[in-house]
């Protein structure tokens, strides 16, 4: 009994330790299988073609992403509107922002939805979806080679899909939802996006319309936490916001 519990608690424990210096999943990987799973999407959610929508969120997003660094500003980015009346949106791996029309109800202006934006793209500059899935596939991998032993497990294409597919459906650990934030603020204000109105969106959010809360916060739990770490770090963000419109930086994105 003793020895072989010895054997099976260590082998996963040695590949997690071998494993937690070396990702298992390349940043060009976690990119390849996120646009795979974006075109899924794609294939399966409308999109808008009000002219004035599109235009006006693709403003916002264009005026954020020329505020970031590389190598990020310099991959090819798509932003797709969704004909979807459920308030969400989210950025991909590569370079890909999907907005829902349903964010407007809860975005009010162009300023709000920057907040959301900026958010969003942060994630994936801060390599967040990355960090996790080589959380994940490190355990998985412990489980693949375990498993593997009597026979069964996972396959490394199984690992990258779950781990691109956790970037969209569960929330990020609340470290990664505060760089987010600080991140995202920084970025808007940079574009000349009044930062203060982050604020009023996250209290929006808190806000139930006739479809409930907004599907926003199902991976991006709110409340006072949030709005207080924001409000600490608006004084830096309004120095930057201040030096961007003092450059010029002045974003007049036509509300539809
Ligand atoms: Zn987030």
């Amino acid at each position: 009994m003793r020895p072989a519990l010895t054997v099976a608690l260590s082998l996963p424990a040695l590949l997690i330790g071998a494993c937690s210096s070396v990702p298992i999943i390349s940043e060009s990987e976690l990119e390849a299988e996120s646009a795979k799973q974006y075109q899924e999407i794609r294939a399966q959610t409308p999109t808008s073609t009000d002219v004035g929508v599109r235009a006006y969120i693709n403003c916002i997003s264009n005026t954020i992403l020329q505020q970031i660094e590389k190598p990020y500003a310099d991959k090819d980015w798509e932003v797709e509107v969704f004909e979807d009346e459920s308030a969400n949106a989210f950025a991909m791996p590569g370079g890909r922002i999907g907005v829902n029309t349903g964010i407007l109800t809860v975005a009010e202006n162009q300023d709000q939805l920057a907040a959301v934006i900026g958010h969003e793209i942060a994630h994936v500059t801060q390599q967040h979806a990355l960090k996790r899935a080589n959380r994940e596939a490190t355990t998985q991998v412990g489980v693949y080679a375990a498993s593997a032993v009597l026979g069964g497990g996972y396959g490394v294409g199984d690992l990258l899909a779950m781990g691109a597919q956790l970037g969209l459906s569960l929330p990020y650990s609340r470290a990664n939802e505060t760089e987010a934030d600080t991140v995202g603020l920084n970025y808007m204000a940079a574009a000349g996006f009044n930062p203060a109105e982050s604020i009023q969106l996250w209290k929006n959010m808190g806000k139930k319309n006739k479809l409930g809360p907004p599907q926003f916060l199902s991976t991006h739990p709110s409340g006072d936490n949030r709005i207080q770490e924001l409000i600490g770090q608006l004084p830096e963000a309004l120095k930057i916001y201040n030096a961007a419109q003092a450059a010029g930086r002045s974003p007049a994105c036509k509300e539809p």
